[in-house]
């Protein structure tokens, strides 16, 4: 993965599963710091993910 906004490949990669066994990547650059969520190959908004959460714990 290169980082959409450096174009450096220094990218951390952390996968997370999300309730309902939503599968969500975190990517994190260490060259500019930029930090952006990946859902099945689409970028995802953190606002998107922490709405998928609090809709399951209801
Ligand atoms: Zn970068």
């Amino acid at each position: 993965m290169d980082c959409p906004r450096c174009s450096q490949e220094d990218v951390l990669e952390i996968e997370h599963v999300l309730p309902d066994d939503i599968e969500v990547r975190f990517f994190f650059c260490h060259n500019c710091e930029r930090k952006w969520w990946d859902k099945g190959g689409e970028y995802i908004d953190v606002a998107q993910i922490l709405e998928i959460v609090r809709q399951a714990s209801r």
